[in-house]
């Protein structure tokens, strides 16, 4: 289930909602019971976003760099 982040205008808290996405636009309560929340632009998990995985850093310190002997 997609997580939303609300921020409360009335006293400032931001706060996170776990909710169907078909209520993701439903009015929210701040834990502080005010009324005038707004939903902030948050990660969401979304399957199938076109956002391509960039290959990851080879960090650690894992291995040689080619394997050949040529930085020993
Ligand atoms: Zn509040």
């Amino acid at each position: 289930m997609p997580r939303y982040d609300f921020r409360c205008r009335s006293c400032g808290a931001t706060f996170e909602l776990n909710r169907p996405m078909a209520r993701a636009n439903d009015p929210a309560t701040c834990p502080e019971g005010h009324a005038d929340t707004v939903k902030l632009l948050s990660t969401v998990a979304v399957t199938g976003a076109k956002a391509s995985a960039a290959p990851a850093p080879s960090g650690g310190g894992g291995g040689g760099c080619c394997g050949g002997g040529c930085c020993g």
